[in-house]
């Protein structure tokens, strides 16, 4: 094993010693002009004691660590990562006769920084954050076949949107093929997913537990499903008994694929879609809604911006809070990572004081089971909701 050393100031490997897995440009005492982005690197105490393997990139965050074992990253690497993460997923059911769409990797959380695998009825899509990451994606293919056998049909890389601009990185299937738009189930509902013209790997899949809570609260309800997407939660409520979904984007392809999905389920009875902007069109609601559900994408994507997400979170809640009739129920989420918990929830607190309305949380829910949040990386923790009930 002959991967390059670097040295962390002292005081900067405490959190490396608490299994931490970035290490900022600042921690770092060694030059590093030699490295190229993607390199494998040893980290090591100024006492040359081990710290751990990683990937190097020339950026704020210079190494994510892979390993804290002295080990070599090989393909028996990523079979057994990779086979671990598949196996806690089939262990708790998300591949059976209902459903098929679930993540199997979810970067820190299954202690592969960068790395990111959804996967669609056969299907895996990967996502890479780091270069290094992007750099073994043929192994990782490989260990996917090797963890998914004869369920796995095609593996997808789709990198070149999540990571700095370079030639050397294209997009394509590196196992089997598959046309898209390919019909994959969640919940006992079909969805069209195509990774290639798609958001993210196709699919907003960090719902899936909460467009399912949804479904205990539908039957013969009026719903408003804003920031729809491809109509993930809109889909669940038809599919238990609500009586009327409107479905709601700025995006016209996304009302595109809502709509695509509602036929393709036979839903489009109780069903209309609305090409708005949402906070507009939330100024003055034009149907008495039972529920409305606000699904935006990050407000604040960094901690600078995070004073004005916050108004944004408020007024667009103010207006759901104001507007829904008496003991209506709202399903609000943020998936900004800088604001957390705490902070979302006195944002709605604030909101509902504004409006004058009596409101009370009913279930705070968040992301599930294959979006882990690893222990020792709490900045994991991203997707948070309440359901509250306006009296
Ligand atoms: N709830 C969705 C995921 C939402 S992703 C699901 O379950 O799959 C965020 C969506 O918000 C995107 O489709 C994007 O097109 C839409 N969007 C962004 N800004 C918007 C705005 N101002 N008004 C309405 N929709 C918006």
């Amino acid at each position: 094993m002959s991967y390059p050393i670097l040295h962390i100031r002292k005081g900067k490997d405490q959190s490396l010693m608490r299994r931490h897995p970035w290490v900022f440009s600042g921690a770092i005492e060694s030059t590093t002009e030699s490295l190229k982005d993607g390199d494998l690197v040893c980290l090591c105490t100024k006492k040359d004691q081990f710290l751990g393997i990683g990937h190097f990139q020339h950026a704020t965050i210079s190494v994510r660590i892979l390993s804290f074992e002295f080990e070599e990253i090989n393909q028996e690497f990523f079979n057994r990562k990779i086979k671990k993460a598949v196996d806690s997923r089939l262990g708790i059911g998300l591949l059976s006769d209902t459903n098929n769409i679930f993540r199997i990797c979810h970067g820190e959380g299954d202690e592969l920084p960068g790395l990111v695998i959804d996967f669609y009825n056969g299907v895996a899509v990967i996502q890479c954050h780091s270069i290094g990451m992007y750099f073994s994606v043929e192994q990782i293919s490989n260990a996917l076949q090797y963890a998914l056998g004869d369920v796995l049909t095609a593996v997808y890389t789709k990198s070149a949107e999540t990571l700095p601009k370079r030639t050397d990185v294209t997009d394509g299937y590196l196992f089997g093929n598959c046309e898209t738009p390919h019909v994959a189930l969640e919940n006992g509902v079909k969805y069209n997913i195509d990774w290639i013209t798609g958001q993210k790997t196709g699919f907003f899949i960090d719902q899936r537990v909460n467009r399912r809570i949804l479904g205990e609260y539908a039957q013969g309800k009026k719903v408003l499903n804003t920031f729809c997407y491809s109509g993930g939660f809109s889909l669940q409520a038809l599919n238990h008994g609500a009586t009327l979904v409107h479905s709601l984007d700025s995006s016209k392809k996304a009302i595109a694929l809502t709509d695509e999905n509602v036929a393709l389920n036979d839903f489009h009875e109780n069903h209309a879609s609305i090409v708005a902007d949402a906070m507009d069109y939330m100024k003055e609601l034009k149907e008495d809604y039972d529920i409305i559900i606000l699904d935006p994408p990050a407000f604040a994507k960094h901690r600078e911006k995070r004073h004005q997400a916050i108004q944004g979170y408020k007024r667009l809640n103010a207006h759901a809070i104001r507007q829904i009739k008496p003991g209506g129920i709202i399903f609000t989420f943020s998936c900004s990572q800088v604001i957390d918990k705490a902070l979302f929830t006195n944002t709605i607190i604030a909101a509902a004081i504004e409006t004058g309305r009596s409101v009370r949380i009913l279930e705070q829910i968040h992301q599930p089971a294959d979006h882990p949040i690893h222990a020792f990386h709490p900045e994991g923790e991203y997707l948070k909701g309440l359901i509250i009930q306006v009296d």
